[in-house]
């Protein structure tokens, strides 16, 4: 039996035209950030850009394959199917996607990604990269200059769990296997390596992901903080990120309102949040646990 030639030939054609063309379009994103006005009101601004996705990245923070929290590495793994999607997504159209499972990144050694790395040519950077050691890498901490405190407390390290609190230990061994790297992406932990790679690239645009927007996501030498103190327009990806908060400490909110409270200092004080809706065209990402009405 012969299928006719379209059947066999169509769908790929489909394929190849609309990869194109979305390969040539300009991210549309809803950049939201929050201001303070003299009276001490808090406004929320809602500004339409328009970024080229060549001059763009997305780097992914921590979405390791476990953690000391069972709680938090459920909602990791939760998490990560859309998050997976919404990499493929912004991969199509031509963003640049860094894996940075902090710690682990040895795990990748001879990986093609982790060589792109390693192999980037060196680009001094136009501030200092920070030198502050925390967990595995260098560390950006809370800028008194640039923040306020952090509207959680987080100093008993935000196991979530009821009843019988995690014990922390080293749990985490490489990034969630249900996110996928593929040939161009790279693997990086590093502050001068991720310079390197975005740098060589002439990419302006970074958008973060991932976990935990309190801890990693503000503070590794690739995340938000760094970003910023090296002029880089940065983004946080709010729907795709999680919070180490127990509830049970001030402000005494439930986990996925901490971590908004979290998302809301980052637009106050660093960098706007957009929706992944923005890149994938569906529902922002949400907890099955996160029982509250929608309309965040
Ligand atoms: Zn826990």
């Amino acid at each position: 039996m012969q299928f006719p030639f379209w059947l066999s030939v169509l769908p790929c054609c489909v394929l190849a035209a609309s990869i194109a063309t979305a390969a040539e379009e300009p991210l549309k994103l809803n950049l939201r950030s929050r201001t303070g006005t003299a009276s001490g009101e808090k406004q929320v601004r809602e500004t339409a850009a328009t970024w080229d996705p060549k001059r763009t990245a997305l780097i992914i923070c921590d979405m390791w394959d476990d953690h000391w929290c069972k709680s938090a590495a459920r909602r990791v793994a939760e998490m990560a199917g859309p998050f997976n999607d919404m990499v493929k997504q912004a991969r199509a159209r031509g963003v640049f996607v860094i894996h940075a499972p902090s710690s682990v990144t040895a795990f990748y050694k001879d990986t093609p990604q982790r060589r792109l790395a390693q192999s980037a040519p060196f680009v001094k950077t136009p501030a200092p990269l920070s030198t502050a050691p925390r967990w595995g890498t260098a560390w950006c901490w809370t800028d008194p200059k640039k923040e306020a405190v952090l509207p959680i407390d987080d100093s008993d390290m935000g196991c979530s769990c009821t009843g019988t609190k995690c014990a922390i230990r080293e749990a985490w061994t490489r990034q969630i296997a249900t996110i996928e790297i593929l040939p161009g992406d790279a693997i990086t932990d590093d502050g001068q390596e991720t310079w390197n790679l975005l740098a060589g690239r002439g990419i302006t645009n970074v958008i973060l992901a991932g976990v935990h927007l309190n801890m990693c996501v503000l503070g590794r030498p690739f995340a938000i903080r760094q970003q910023v103190y090296l002029g880089q327009n940065v983004a946080l990806m709010r729907d795709m990120t999680d919070t180490m908060y127990n509830p049970e400490r001030p402000p005494g909110v439930d986990h996925f309102t901490g971590t908004d409270l979290v998302v809301a200092h980052v637009e106050r004080h660093w960098c706007p949040s957009f929706a992944s809706t923005d890149l994938t065209g569906r529902p922002a990402f949400r907890f099955r646990e996160d029982t509250r009405p929608p309309g965040r």
